[in-house]
């Protein structure tokens, strides 16, 4: 089995996770899914970066041991990532004795090579973000451009690495492996700085009570950027285990945010190559993601508590949020509306609505036991296929939300079949080989979809899974086997409760425009969450629609002009044989001539139809209905459980004029 090893940014640990720092943990994640469904044997790393000095600050404030204060973060931030369904298989902190071991080893080979040398620091280094700093690096007024706080003079006796060595051998790397980091424009930034050329680093720092002591001059410890950037090797044993070193090195993936390029890409290989350490494969750079347009920052009020987040609608439709909504690589955008809007549009009137669908039909028709007729391939069995062929290739390529878009139309294609093929209406007329195909063939493209979700909604996939009858250990499912159409099966399938209910607009949501800089009650988080565990308990009520048409679900007067409604004249008319609701029509537009079938036969004798003007649609994509093939749809008004009645014009248009 080929081996894929993934990882992403340790954190410091002096504060807890926010939403963005969930975003690229919930990214790699989705990811490390996706391997193991495509058959890898998958190793997903992440940890704590405990050597900052800040964190030496902070445990010191609180009048605690570092390591103990590192200790009480590692359990929040691990709490985060299993609430969120993070699938890490290591979780490496800095502090270990494996990674000091590795980080002791590495440095010691550059110092043996004769790329580390004694010298002095003097100059800027802002404690924040833990980086020395050139006057080019800091605003006007001499403060740090991130944190807007003026960096400390330093003055001090370190070692330096000899980076300026390495780079031509990056440019060549870069210039042999173009894929070595994507996306492009961050590799762009990368060259254009290797272009200026670059300047030997300050790899330690003297007089720091906390860090990892030089093995070549204890008395300074390794600067902790040198020290974090090792983790990715010593979680495979570099320095320990050299078997599984060699099993897992090179990194097939690190996943990292834009903002640390250079030391993930610049610096990292450049350290690996003085070392004779062969170079991770690639390189990700993620965008920010932004709450409301703002980036997160405690100081202006705008970190989102990805708990928080998570209890709002469940953690899966968070997941499926930042992985479906935000285009992976570009920066993306969070508020508690936008969250809202896709969980309503995808999941509770998508996917969710499907599920049910398909569940109470089961029960309905079949008594839960649904039955493969192995009919042959149809339009929703290709339409599938294509979205899973696409996703695949959309996942190969880290292109997350296309991927999740893939699962979006075989879900779509799946409800606009049903709605074409009227189950209700096959059982009222008995014809039961079409309705048994239509709740097959609905319940295989859902099984699908429920496949190809796991990596993004890990739960919710497998309890869709479940109530379809056709369960399997989520980490057991590989697209080899599972991913492909059925046409034959018995399954007995299971009612549940909604899995997403929908969520109606507040008064505010539906007063106020979506786009005001107001602050608004849906912006607030929801103090009720309705607690959806995909596998849990239904929430037994939510609020009744105020309308059945609630204003931001209607369509736009472009979205309506799409459909084109024309004017038609009946020319023939005669029933389809062994069908009591189908007429089939030959009918004039005025520039074409079009057969059109329609469920019109209990209402109306074929001799009545000829020279009749009707309404009919007529950009809409041909359907097979009895082997005929339908071209347009006529209009009709259709009471519930009484006859159509067509729509009618009191004077008679041209074929061809235009309604609307
Ligand atoms: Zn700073």
């Amino acid at each position: 089995m080929s081996r894929f090893y993934l990882t992403t940014a340790i954190d410091y640990v002096n504060s807890r996770p926010h939403l963005g720092t969930a975003y690229e943990k919930v990214a790699a994640d989705v990811i490390a899914r996706y391997k193991r469904l495509a058959g890898f044997d998958v190793r997903f790393v992440m940890g704590n970066d405990e050597h900052s000095q800040n964190v030496f600050r902070k445990a010191t404030e609180l009048g605690l041991e570092p390591l103990d204060y590192c200790d009480r973060m590692a359990d929040e931030f691990t709490s985060v990532w299993k609430r969120l369904d993070v699938s890490y298989d290591d979780f490496i902190r800095t502090t270990e004795s494996r990674h000091k071991k590795a980080v002791q080893t590495l440095i010691q080979k550059s110092y043996e090579a004769g790329d580390i040398y004694p010298g002095e620091y003097e100059g800027w280094y802002c404690v924040s973000c833990e980086s020395f700093k050139q006057d080019k690096d800091l605003t006007p007024d001499g403060l740090c451009q991130v944190h807007k706080t003026k960096p400390e003079w330093i003055k001090e006796k370190n070692y330096f690495f000899r980076l300026s060595k390495y780079r031509d051998r990056l440019v060549e790397h870069y210039t042999a492996h173009p894929e070595f980091l994507i996306p492009e424009s961050r590799r762009n930034e990368m060259l254009r700085l290797l272009d200026a050329g670059l300047e030997d680093i300050s790899v330690s720092r003297a007089g720091q009570p906390w860090g990892i002591p030089l093995p070549f001059d204890p008395s300074g410890v390794v600067y902790v950027w040198y020290d974090a950037l090792v983790n990715y090797a010593a979680a495979v044993g570099y320095g320990c285990q050299p078997k599984m070193f060699d099993e897992w090195w090179p990194a097939d993936l690190h996943i990292i945010g834009k903002d640390i390029t250079r030391f993930h890409c610049v610096v990292w290989p450049a350290m690996l190559s003085s070392a004779g350490v062969p170079l991770p494969k690639q390189v990700f750079g993620h965008g920010w993601l932004t709450f409301k347009g703002e980036k997160m920052s405690k100081s202006l009020g705008t970190v989102v508590d990805p708990l928080e987040a998570a209890e709002r609608l469940g953690p899966d439709p968070l997941r499926w949020y930042l992985t479906r909504e935000v285009v992976f690589g570009q920066d993306g955008d969070f508020s508690w509306d936008l969250f809202e809007k896709s969980y309503n549009a995808d999941l509770a009137n998508n996917l969710g609505n499907l599920v049910n669908r398909v569940t109470s039909m089961a029960h309905r028709y079949r008594g839960g036991v649904l039955k493969g007729p192995g009919v042959p391939a149809d339009r929703l069995t290709l339409t599938v296929d294509a979205a899973a062929w696409t996703y695949r290739e959309a996942l190969d390529r880290l292109r997350l939300s296309e991927g999740a878009a893939a699962v979006v139309t075989m879900v779509d294609a799946a409800n606009e079949m049903i709605a074409a093929t009227e189950p209700w209406k096959l059982a009222k007329t008995g014809e039961e080989r079409a309705l048994d195909a239509c709740l097959w063939n609905a319940s295989e493209a859902l099984r699908l979809a429920a496949v190809l979700i796991a990596p993004f909604m890990p739960s919710s996939s497998a309890e869709i899974l479940r109530r379809l009858g056709v369960e399997h250990e989520t980490r057991a499912l590989r697209l080899e086997r599972h991913a492909s159409w059925q046409r034959d099966g018995v399954r007995s399938v299971q009612q549940g409760s909604l899995l997403w209910p929908r969520l109606e607009a507040s008064p505010a949501d539906i007063a106020t425009n979506v786009s005001t800089k107001e602050p608004r009650v849906s912006d607030q988080p929801n103090p009720n969450p309705p607690a959806i565990p995909p596998a849990g308990p239904t929430p037994s009520a939510h609020p009744e629609p105020a309308s059945p048409w609630p204003l931001e679900s209607r369509l736009s007067i472009d979205d309506f002009m799409k459909i084109d409604l024309r004017v038609a004249r009946v020319l023939a008319a005669e029933r389809v044989p062994n069908s009591k609701r189908l007429m089939k029509m030959e009918i004039d537009l005025g520039v074409e001539k079009r057969t059109i079938v329609a469920g019109i036969a209990e209402a109306y004798e074929a001799e009545a139809l000829v020279g009749r003007h009707v309404a009919i649609v007529a950009n809409l994509k041909p359907a097979k209905l009895m082997g005929i093939e339908s071209n347009g749809m006529v209009l009709a008004a259709s009471p519930e459980g009484g006859k159509p009645i067509l729509v009618a014009f009191d004077q008679a248009p041209a074929p061809g004029t235009r309604v609307r």
